[in-house]
């Protein structure tokens, strides 16, 4: 399978994953699951790292 795409540089923070639904515990006047939506402080919901031409290695 040929690869064309370059690798994307994926957020080590959230590991591709920038945003997180989280239930409360609590429910709505509905009766539905109250949940916050939190976003990847490192990449801002993007999910990818913009890191410039030299990777850091750690
Ligand atoms: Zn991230």
């Amino acid at each position: 399978m040929p690869q064309h795409t370059p690798p994307r540089p994926i957020c080590g923070h959230c590991d591709g994953f920038p945003t997180v639904t989280i239930t409360t515990g609590q429910t709505t006047a509905e009766g539905q699951r109250k949940t916050i939506t939190a976003r990847c402080p490192a990449c801002h919901g993007t999910g990818h790292t913009r890191t410039s031409t030299k990777a850091v290695a750690a």
